[in-house]
């Protein structure tokens, strides 16, 4: 029992550092580009539409901050608290410390070798380079697989139904409607220069033969 208690608190504190951390990474990431597009008024050139973006958004806003934030700080959410059996929590602890590292370090790899061709929805603007460089040279979307490696950290080291599931699930409707049409838009684009780049890289899983 108080092996579980302690399991679920290490757990807890472990997620609260990575989130700390992650809130961080992204936000010294992002700010220079934000810095460069209201000096620059780059313009926007192609914006394809995501359907129902601002619904699969917000799920991952909630999934995300809100519900996390929710449980870590209240006890609204602790009905749906579970506890691992026996020992499993110290094997939780160390495993979703690890995906959470990966996470860190892909999602600051991936924004410092997109630099400004980053975007929060689905855009190309004027000055877009296409980037096959850094962690883009292996993966087309390490980025989003920083986010899947947080949301498995997620559901490791928060011990609640609906605080650790909630990213994942909001991630698999944003993968699925999101990245076939990112990829058709770099397509139109970018043109062979993209579907060359994509013969030589997975979504999110190195190809081995290049
Ligand atoms: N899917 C990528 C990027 C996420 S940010 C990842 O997971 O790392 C989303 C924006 O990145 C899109 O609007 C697109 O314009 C841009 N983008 C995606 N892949 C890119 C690439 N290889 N080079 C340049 N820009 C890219």
């Amino acid at each position: 029992m108080i092996a579980n208690i302690s399991a679920s608190s290490l757990c807890k504190a472990i997620f609260v550092a990575g989130f700390a951390a992650g809130v961080l990474i992204r936000g010294i990431s992002v700010a220079p580009v934000r810095k460069h597009r209201r000096t620059n008024r780059e313009k926007i050139v192609v914006n394809p539409k995501v359907p129902m973006e601002w619904l699969s958004m917000s799920f991952m806003s909630l999934g995300l901050i809100f519900i996390p934030l929710a449980y870590l700080l209240s006890n609204w959410l602790d009905f749906a608290d579970y506890t691992l059996p026996g020992r499993t929590g110290f094997i939780a602890a160390p495993l979703g410390a690890a995906f959470f590292a990966a996470a860190l370090w892909m999602l600051r790899r991936s924004h410092v070798d997109l630099g400004r061709n980053w975007s929060q929805r689905l855009e190309i603007r004027e000055e877009h380079m296409l980037v096959t460089h850094g962690v883009f040279s292996r993966i087309r979307h390490p980025m989003y697989a920083a986010h899947l490696f947080w949301a498995i950290a997620q559901m490791l080291l928060l011990h609640n139904w609906i605080a650790g599931f909630v990213f994942p699930a909001a991630l698999l409707p944003m993968f699925l409607m999101r990245i076939p049409r990112e990829e058709r838009m770099m397509i139109k684009f970018f043109g062979n220069e993209y579907r060359s780049y994509m013969k030589r890289t997975g979504r999110f899983i190195p190809r081995l033969r290049r």
